[in-house]
């Protein structure tokens, strides 16, 4: 019997993985994944630092403890080059593995800015384990970070340094942190909170250049103007990693696409997770990962099951303000703000009056699951 095979040790390759267990304990898994397998909570990288957590403390369990834990096959630190849909195998470093089913849930790579200077490839991304390992080495000693990108894990990062004693100075063409899920009152006082940990903002400038200067480096904006530093953190997003899948002939869009029962184009080959772009949506969280994999693992045991997904509130991770977001879809209607000391509750209510997102900051956050219950399903 062909086993199962999920590309990916993610969250979502393991959640999928347990999800899976809980319904069918016989059925041969086989798990590949390019990095060590272990498994930990990628959110947690962006409120480690100031925690003094390193990367051997977030790492939850080794491979060997999940493949005994999920009685599953684990290939670590082996890549997959090519998927073959018409011959139903994989590439896994030196070995052919053939599949019943496969699933990508290969994640996304960070995007880079395109810099000019000497010093260009010195800038760093955190977006697993290993990279926030190297993350601690390179900023071992050193005072100031420049922080490409004041967007969710931007800020959260910001945040996380401060906290630790860095200086840090943001950088974001948007006129305001999370420009995209705030309204203006709420992002101006996030801002502020950020402010009142010592971080710099330059908003409306991207960075141009990135130069060695001494035992430092001399970031250059947009606008001309320089900041001396003495690292870079990219946090700009991210982009699903379709690469295997063009290749192999799947359906890409943004992300892999698959309908509401995860399927690709590819007979017997799904995708979710960050990689995935599922019934036209790209939802890099954790909530739309874990409605994902109870759906998949449903009819990967023998139940074809659509993914159902509620209003999934985000939690934005920074203690000198605490935020949730809902980002209301692309319907005409505004943002009904209400501000006081403790907080902002911000509400996004349609043409109709009908609530369709909302934007919480400090003491209003507690109103976060009242609010998520009033709002339609992301998708029914
Ligand atoms: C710093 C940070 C903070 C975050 N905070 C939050 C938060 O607070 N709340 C929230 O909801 N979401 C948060 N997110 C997003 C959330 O963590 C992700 O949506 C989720 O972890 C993605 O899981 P994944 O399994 O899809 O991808 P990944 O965890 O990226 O897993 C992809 C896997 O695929 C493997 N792989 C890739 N290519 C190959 C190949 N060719 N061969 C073999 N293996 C391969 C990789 O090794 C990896 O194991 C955060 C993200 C980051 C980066």
């Amino acid at each position: 019997m062909h086993p199962i095979v999920i590309l990916g040790s993610g969250l979502a390759g393991y959640t999928l993985a347990r999800e899976l267990r809980k319904l069918d304990t016989a059925v041969p898994l086989v798990m590949v994944s390019r990095d060590d397998a272990s498994f930990y909570s990628k959110p947690m990288l962006s409120n480690a630092l100031a925690a003094g957590r390193s990367a051997a403390q977030l790492a939850g369990s080794s491979a060997a403890q999940m493949s005994a834990q999920l009685s599953t096959r684990i290939l670590a630190h082996t890549e997959v080059r090519e998927i073959d849909i018409a011959a139903r195998t994989v590439q896994a470093g030196n070995e052919s593995i053939t599949y019943a089913k496969l699933v990508l849930a290969l994640g996304a790579d960070p995007i880079s800015l395109p810099l000019e200077g000497d010093a260009a490839g010195e800038v760093i991304r955190v977006n697993d384990l290993a990279d926030y390992a190297r993350f601690r080495t390179a900023i071992e000693g050193r005072k100031r970070i420049a922080l490409l990108g004041a967007g969710l894990i931007g800020c959260e990062f910001a945040n996380d340094l401060a906290a630790a004693g860095y200086a840090v100075e943001v950088i974001d063409p948007a006129p305001r942190p999370l420009g995209r899920l705030l309204p203006e009152a709420a992002g101006n006082r996030l801002r502020a909170a950020l402010e009142d940990l010592g971080i710099g903002f330059h908003l409306g400038r991207t960075a141009r250049a990135l130069t060695r200067a001494g035992a430092g480096l001399r970031l250059e904006l947009s606008d001309g103007s320089v900041i001396e530093t003495d690292a870079v953190l990219s946090a700009i997003g991210l982009k699903p990693r379709t690469g295997l899948a063009v290749h192999a002939g799947i359906r890409v869009n943004r992300g892999i696409v698959t309908d509401r029962r995860l399927a690709t184009s590819a007979a017997d080959v799904y995708a979710l997770g960050d990689c995935a772009e599922v019934d036209g949506q790209l939802l890099p969280f954790v909530m739309p990962i874990m409605h994902a994999a109870r759906a998949l693992a449903q009819t990967l045991a023998g139940t074809p099951t659509q993914v159902s997904y509620p209003a999934m509130p985000v939690v934005v991770k920074t203690p000198a303000l605490p935020a949730v977001v809902c980002p209301p879809p692309a319907v005409a209607g505004g943002w009904r703000v209400e501000s006081d000391d403790a907080g902002i509750d911000a509400r996004y209510e349609d043409d109709r009056g009908r609530l369709r997102g909302f934007a919480l900051l400090g003491a209003a956050t507690a109103r976060k699951n009242a609010l998520a219950q009033r709002l339609p399903p992301v998708l029914q």
